[in-house]
């Protein structure tokens, strides 16, 4: 039949469903898409057309060379299940000296997981030449598929070929009967006789939309448009040119350019809120109605947490076929903790307190019910809570599990004997992945895991994955410890996706970008339309490079891009009206396409529309939730030690307060966050401390320096000792080195003759509010006595304005009443006000003041709290009411409440908690 080609606008699967329509019987037709997608659409159509009838039988091509494959009558070819893993056992036993030759080294000498790694490039690499039916003979010219060792290429003995491997591999695979996709599509081109044979036994056999064909697709599609009852259909475009298996005709393309609109943002997640905004959604209102006409694109992955949050619980209707990766889910994100957390076993058999508590304060963990279930998860927070604060105070780097369950109680016994240790015992892959079931299961019956909106799934793949690997024959395979089972399967999970599930040809479509093709949609809303994601083409990889790649007639990256181009054209100019949401930073700008487009769009002085949005992200329709407040809390709350770091995070944000200071989830940083700017403070404060104690400080400059070497000697010989497990690398030292001379410079400058009066001194004091008398501390970096002043120095390491760190002008301003009603954030940071209450409680009958030294900023500098011009005890009035206000509403108001500021929110490190990104 004579093929037809789509002007852009002209819907394929409509025709498609059209053509099948005019059958005789309709069900007794063929429909093939390169993918799923349209073949919903055109059922559909069908269906509007014809009324409720039997379908045609409609398959994407994968499913189509299955079912031709399934029947073939060649009863010689016996298939058998497999999995991936299975083919790397292929490589890894049957053909291990081969495949060892190949990699130039001898057997026994490389580690299973580098054999692994390898063998699942090698299959990859396989599998592209066996679906372009390339012969071995054809590759032995290849000298330079690359081997990890490159000496090795050069050398003409047989086995270290990749052809002869190659060859025998696809022997072994058919011989085992595991036969791979390419595998199969290689055998029906060779068979393609049989392919049309089974098109005639269709009333029609319709194709649409075939672009780009690999030697063996072509060979089989070939056939069948000679001799199957077939019509293809192209959507058409020049780039179509030889890139089919019919010609395209001469004929002038109409294309219709649509509205057109990009909008620049500052992020990810701007882009997600635009797209809200462009939808027209906005919270409170009643959802909205999307007719499937309607797309968002979706090209990675990534934009789709924050599209299932913001945008899609907005629309009444819709459909998300773009695949959640399971990359982004919690069940990954602690199989990740589990790999950090084994990675840090030393040769004690200690794990870094870091991983440790990393693992312990995973959602899933912390929330674990011991005892069976039996018990509150409350009880393992608080047991993980005090063991944590522990290992603060200890400052403990590495502890062995029988100590951590010792210490930390039978919750934290529990959870180290059932999800921990099983794992340590792993002695080959099957084992581990035993293991990494009963872990799964444990977390599903006795944590709050299940309850996490996607748990079903996800946990669910990561089990079939286990069993896949586990009834591999790579199941006795054995690593050196447990973090290599870990990251392998870690590995082996992560290119899994979950597509949701939803009507497919209802309401507003969330779509990746390849799941778009073929299809056709009045309005597009493209997101990530920047220059690193889209079009997403990498270029090719070391094993088959771009040269053997031209030779050996496989496709290379151009092609790729040609496919992407393809599709985009038509996707975009088929639609009426398309909007383009980019990312500009310092790493991406705008995509190619969106180059492209402007300027096609101007060389025929079409206009588009175009806006940068600088508003602000809008946290609000997230309505986070306060988290109320027990007596039990308020009670615990009046028994606190408040220090003035509490006072600013809840002035902050009521929410922050809450995590940091009452779950504690803030100490996460001091004992787990990297070393660097804390480390680096922390030597740097010891050392000013040290020098200004030191005998003879009160000397001339020239000896100053003297003992100033001799204080940063003492102090970074014994950190510096501790480089192996949490010292500072020498790199450190010479900052460290270079900032104390600054600061020798500065102090000698003018204020040299400053009496010092204490150093690192912590002072415990109390206040009364309202009857309730709260404890407070505050650790003073150095206490001065300028004659008769004293002032209270704190040092900052980090390169942060000093500003930051007092109360803003607004407290004086404002009022106190009308910034409790509200407004918390305008008050700025109580240290310094905390600090002279400390102070005052020493030396009483004295003028107290404050003052920042920034050590972190190219110049060193001093801020004091109060001017000469301040009227002091007006002002410290001010700051005393506040603190007292803060710590009334601390205990007394009924919740902790997010924060009055939204722009508290955007690098808030609690945000997933209050499931700002659904993380
Ligand atoms: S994300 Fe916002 S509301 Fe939540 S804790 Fe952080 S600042 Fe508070």
């Amino acid at each position: 039949m004579k093929p037809i080609f789509l002007d852009y606008g002209e819907n394929l699967p409509e025709i498609a469903a059209r053509e099948i329509s005019s059958c005789a019987n309709p069900q007794n037709a063929l429909l093939v898409f390169p993918n799923k997608r349209p073949g919903y659409f055109a059922a559909k159509y069908l269906s509007e057309k014809k009324g409720p009838i039997i379908s045609p039988k409609i398959f994407s091509q994968d499913e189509f060379i299955d079912e031709l494959f399934s029947n073939l009558k060649d009863k010689t070819i016996k298939v058998k299940r497999f999995y991936d893993p299975d083919l790397a056992a292929v490589l890894m036993f049957d053909l291990k000296k081969e495949f060892h030759s190949f990699l130039n080294k001898k057997e026994g000498e490389a580690e299973n997981p580098f054999l692994l790694a390898w063998a699942m490039r090698m299959i990859s690499a396989f599998e592209e030449c066996k679906i372009a039916s390339v012969e071995p003979k054809r590759l032995r010219k290849f000298d330079f598929l690359s081997s990890p060792d490159k000496s090795a290429d050069s050398l003409n003995k047989k086995f270290e070929r990749f052809s002869d491997l190659y060859e025998k591999f696809y022997f072994l695979c058919a011989d085992k009967g595991f036969y791979t996709r390419a595998m199969k599509y290689s055998c029906l081109a060779e068979r393609s006789k049989d392919c049309a044979e089974y098109c005639l036994s269709f009333e029609k056999a319709v194709f649409g939309g075939f672009f780009v064909l690999n030697k063996s697709e072509k060979i089989i599609l070939q056939e069948i448009a000679e001799n199957g009852n077939s019509l293809f259909i192209y959507g058409d475009s020049p780039l179509l040119e030889g890139k089919s298996v019919h010609d395209r005709p001469k004929k002038e393309l109409k294309r219709e350019k649509p509205k057109i609109k990009f909008v620049k943002c500052l992020s990810r997640q701007h882009e997600v809120f635009e797209l809200k905004k462009e939808l027209g959604c906005s919270d409170g209102a009643s959802k909205k109605s999307f007719g499937q006409d309607n797309a968002v694109i979706i090209p990675e992955s990534s934009y789709l947490p924050p599209a299932l949050e913001i945008v899609f619980p907005n629309i009444s209707e819709f459909n998300i076929s773009a695949g959640y990766s399971l990359k982004m889910t919690p069940i990954y994100g602690l199989f990740l903790a589990l790999e950090n957390l084994f990675g840090s076993l030393n040769a004690q058999k200690e794990f870094s307190a870091r991983s440790y508590f990393s693992f312990a304060f995973h959602p899933y963990i912390k929330n674990f019910k011991a005892n069976k279930g039996k018990e509150n998860a409350e009880k393992t927070r608080m047991a993980f809570q005090n063991l944590r604060d522990y290992a603060a105070k200890e400052k403990i780097s590495f502890i062995s599990l029988k100590e951590l369950s010792d210490l930390g109680g039978s919750e934290v016994k529990e959870i180290n004997e059932s999800l921990i240790a099983p794992f340590l015992n792993s002695s080959s892959l099957g084992e581990f992945c035993e293991a990494a079931e009963d872990f799964i299961d444990s977390i599903s019956f006795y944590s709050t895991g299940n309850l996490h909106p996607y748990w079903n799934y996800f946990p669910s793949i990561m089990k079939e994955k286990a069993q896949e690997i586990k009834n591999s024959l790579l199941s006795k395979v054995s690593f050196k410890n447990t973090k290599e089972y870990v990251s392998f399967f870690n590995s082996y999970c992560s290119a899994s996706a979950y597509p949701f599930s939803g009507s497919p040809v209802r309401g507003l479509q969330g779509l990746g970008f390849l799941e778009s093709r073929n299809l056709k949609f009045e309005k597009i809303y493209f997101l990530g339309f920047c220059e690193n994601i889209f079009p997403s083409v990498k270029k090719e990889d070391e094993i088959l490079p771009y040269e053997a790649r031209l030779e050996l007639g496989l496709s290379t990256y151009k092609e790729k891009s040609e496919i992407y181009s393809y599709y985009f054209e038509r996707l975009i100019y088929s639609s009426k009206e398309a909007v383009f949401f980019y990312t500009q930073d310092d790493e991406s700008g705008l995509s190619p396409f969106g180059e492209k487009l402007k300027w096609d769009y101007e060389k025929e002085k079409i206009k588009y529309e175009e806006r940068f949005s600088l508003s602000p992200v809008s946290f609000a329709p997230y309505k986070i939730k306060p988290v109320k407040k027990t007596d039990k809390m308020k009670d615990f709350l009046k028994s606190q030690i408040y220090s003035y770091s509490s006072l600013d995070a809840y002035l902050s944000c009521g929410l922050k307060f809450y995590y940091s200071k009452v779950l504690r989830l803030g100490e996460e940083d001091e004992l787990m966050s990297e070393r660097e700017p804390k480390e680096i403070g922390e030597a740097l404060h010891k050392i000013l401390e040290k020098f200004f104690f030191m005998k003879g400080f009160e000397s001339p400059y020239k000896e100053k320096i003297i003992i100033m070497e001799k204080a940063l000697k003492e102090v970074s010989d014994k950190i510096l000792k501790d480089k192996e497990t949490n010292g500072i690398s020498y790199m450190e030292y010479f900052q460290i080195r270079k900032r104390c001379f600054d600061f020798l410079n500065f102090h000698e400058k003018d204020r040299s003759k400053f009496k010092i009066l204490e150093g690192e001194k912590e002072i415990h004091f109390e206040i009364n509010v309202k009857g309730h008398v709260f404890k407070l501390k505050s650790r003073l970096d150095r206490i001065d006595d300028r004659d008769g002043e004293i002032v209270v120095c704190d040092y900052k390491t980090g390169g942060l304005d000093f500003k930051k760190y007092i109360p803003k002008a607004s407290v004086e301003k404002d009022g106190l009443p009308e910034i409790f009603q509200g407004n918390k954030n305008k008050i700025g940071s109580l240290q310094l006000p905390v600090y002279c209450m400390a102070a005052e409680t020493i030396y009483k009958s004295k003028e107290i003041n404050a003052s920042i030294i920034t050590l972190g900023l190219p110049q060193i500098k001093e801020d004091l709290l109060f001017k000469k011009e301040d009227n002091r005890p007006a002002k410290l009035k001010i700051y005393k009411e506040a603190v007292s206000l803060a710590l009334d509403e601390i205990v007394g108001c009924d919740s902790f409440n997010p924060a009055e500021d939204e722009k508290e929110c955007e690098y808030c490190p609690f945000a997933r908690f209050c499931n700002i990104y659904n993380s």
